[in-house]
């Protein structure tokens, strides 16, 4: 049932019933948490199906499409539900870059301080040996200085623990940052720096191709042989992906499925490097590593599409997903493109 679908309320029966129903049909078609803010929101959709927000929503999801957070933002309504998935990702990562951003300006002012107190010591050590000097001294002066460099020593090695601290700090964040947008199976880019990569390129205008790939029957690799031997092969895959398409974006998309972005060549040169990519897994000699089983001849499945600048990754993603489905159907083991 779709979005538009649920939007709908039907006659007959109890009324009460079926609102509540619908509610809860819509909340789980559109993946939207059951909590108070989307129940709330469900129930002012679905309560008034003529209503501006309910007409406005059916557009939206019109044809079974879900709503994103995009979606809900454009909507003019005072409680708003948060796409699953979306928002929390959202606040994350505005959590991060906000940390990021304070341990910047921390680590920065630490070591401003630290220069100036550098400055300092040097200039009261310098004064203190100078009255030190004076034939006939001033003790006060001379002892009071001192213990101002003492000081002033401490607090530079405590500037330089924080300091220390500080940057520890910051190459954790990047550390962290990184991990979120990396697969650690394959050390390959994940869906979310690929879906970052192709909006950050279409956003330069850049000309590029998307290629997804899907390793042909694996689940009989991991039925056959177990599924430590199914990880070393997608490790093996992802390497020889990476190798082939060196200079493009290569990633592990989700499960036995990779994408590449091409950037910079056209459709032609793109599929000829898929087809040396698909070559060189296809030839490979699998074997167990204990044992030196063989494994039998492992290949991918491709479709590959133009990728236009004004375009959302998924809509190009889709293209190339139906068209790795007639690879599929053809028989495996090839490129399609459009
Ligand atoms: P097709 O040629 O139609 O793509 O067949 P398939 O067997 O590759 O496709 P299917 O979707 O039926 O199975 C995919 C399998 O990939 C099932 C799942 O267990 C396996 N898989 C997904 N992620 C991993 C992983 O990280 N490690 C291992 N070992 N297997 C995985
Ligand atoms: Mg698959
Ligand atoms: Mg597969």
């Amino acid at each position: 049932m779709s979005g538009a679908k649920a939007v709908r309320v039907a006659s007959g029966g109890n009324p009460a019933r079926r609102l509540y129903d619908h509610i809860g049909e819509f909340l789980f078609e559109q993946r939207l948490e059951p909590d108070p803010a989307n129940f709330a929101f469900a129930y002012h959709l679905l309560a008034d199906p003529e209503g501006a927000l309910a007409k406005a929503v059916r557009a939206l999801t019109d044809g079974g499409v879900r709503l994103t957070q995009r979606d809900i933002d454009s909507l003019d309504c005072d409680v708003k539900p948060v796409a699953s998935g979306a928002a929390a990702k959202e606040q994350a990562d505005g959590l991060v870059a906000q940390t990021q951003m304070q341990v910047e300006g921390f680590h920065d002012m630490v070591a401003a301080m630290r220069a100036e107190t550098e400055d300092f010591g040097r200039d009261l050590a310098a004064s203190a040996k100078a009255i030190g000097d004076l034939p006939g001294g001033i003790p006060e002066v001379a002892r009071l200085t001192t213990e101002m460099l003492e000081r002033v020593r401490t607090a530079e090695s405590r500037l330089d623990a924080a300091t220390r601290e500080a940057t520890e700090l910051r190459s954790k964040l990047e550390e962290a940052r990184d991990n979120a947008r990396r697969d650690p199976l394959t050390d390959l880019p994940n869906r979310r720096a690929f879906e970052e990569a192709f909006s950050a390129q279409a956003a330069s205008g850049a000309t590029m191709c998307l290629a997804v790939c899907d390793v042909d029957h694996f689940k009989s690799v991991n039925d056959r042989f177990g599924h430590a031997v199914g990880d070393r092969v997608l490790k093996a895959i992802a390497a020889a992906l990476g190798e082939a398409c060196a200079g493009h974006l290569v990633a592990r998309y989700g499960g036995e499925e990779f994408a590449v972005l091409f950037t910079g060549v056209d459709k032609t040169a793109a599929r000829a490097t898929l087809e040396t990519a698909r070559a060189k897994v296809a030839t490979r000699n699998y074997r167990v590593r204990e044992g030196d089983t063989p494994l039998g001849e492992i290949t991918f499945s491709a479709g590959l599409t133009v990728a236009s600048v004004d375009e959302m990754c998924a809509t190009a993603f889709q293209r190339a997903d139906r068209l790795l489905y007639a690879a599929k159907e053809g028989g495996r083991n090839q490129v399609r493109a459009d």
